[in-house]
């Protein structure tokens, strides 16, 4: 691949990870709106919209980047409740609270930078575990999942938001088009890297479809797994629970 990372050991891949976001995560944002014209938003939203959250309850964000999740969580949790975001790279946590800061949204939020292959909580300590965007730039996703209902109470909710496989036929070449030709062009024009985006287009591809991305969340010990598409499976949302 143009990115060799089928050929490089897995440390040397989690840090080859860290490092393309750390070079983008400065213009992260903007390349988000770009990339997706602006539909991310809407994504988002409806995450958090339909995620399994009360006031006061605890929730953990891996991957949480630069906080869009988080600052939608916190929201819904209110100042009795309590957001953790957790990431494994400094420069993308820090642009998310310096965001969250000027926001005026400092309480009830945490940052960690962890793996989320081995998180640092303790057993049964979050109501709710979100991931947006980021299963798929871990290593070990079984870990990572392992990990999520571990830290889960009973009755919590596990969802993971993630690019999936395109449904539409008639769709497919247009997001062909867009993945590899268009989105390392916008990568070189407003990031001036082209590298990390070509990356991204890689790593959508290689990220297991819905069905698959199901079944080993059900072996990671989740129950009632489901998953729904959005936008003919431009995204899915996955959906468990650990009882
Ligand atoms: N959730 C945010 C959003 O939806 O905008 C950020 C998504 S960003 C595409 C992916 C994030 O995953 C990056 O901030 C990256 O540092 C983080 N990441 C990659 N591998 C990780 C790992 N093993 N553990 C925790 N975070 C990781």
């Amino acid at each position: 691949t143009h990115f060799g990372f089928r050929d490089v050991p897995v440390g040397e891949k989690q840090k080859l990870v860290g490092e393309v976001f750390s070079s983008v995560a400065g213009k992260y944002d903007l390349m988000n709106d770009l990339m997706s014209l602006g539909i991310h938003r809407v994504w988002k939203r409806y995450f958090v919209a339909t995620a399994q959250v009360k006031p006061g309850d605890r929730v953990l964000d891996l991957a949480g980047g630069t906080g869009d999740i988080a600052a939608l969580l916190r929201d819904r949790v209110g100042d009795a409740g309590e957001v953790v975001i957790g990431d494994i790279n400094g420069a993308m946590l820090r642009v998310g609270r310096d965001r969250m800061t000027d926001r005026g949204n400092v309480r009830g939020l945490s940052y960690v930078q962890l793996n989320a292959q081995a998180l640092p909580f303790p057993d049964a300590s979050f109501d709710l575990v979100t991931i947006a965007f980021g299963l798929r730039n871990v290593t070990d996703k079984d870990a990572a999942l392992r990990e999520m209902h571990r830290v889960l109470k009973v009755g919590g909710q596990v969802r993971v938001l993630e690019f999936s496989e395109v449904k539409a036929e008639w769709f497919k070449p247009i997001y062909d088009f867009h993945s590899f030709k268009v989105l390392p062009q916008l990568g070189k024009l407003f990031a001036q890297d082209a590298g990390s985006y070509q990356y991204l287009a890689e790593s959508i591809r290689k990220h297991p479809p819905q069905d698959a991305l199901k079944e080993m969340m059900e072996a990671a010990g989740f129950s009632r797994c489901s998953y729904k598409n959005l936008n003919a499976g431009i995204v899915a949302v996955h959906t468990g629970y650990k009882v």
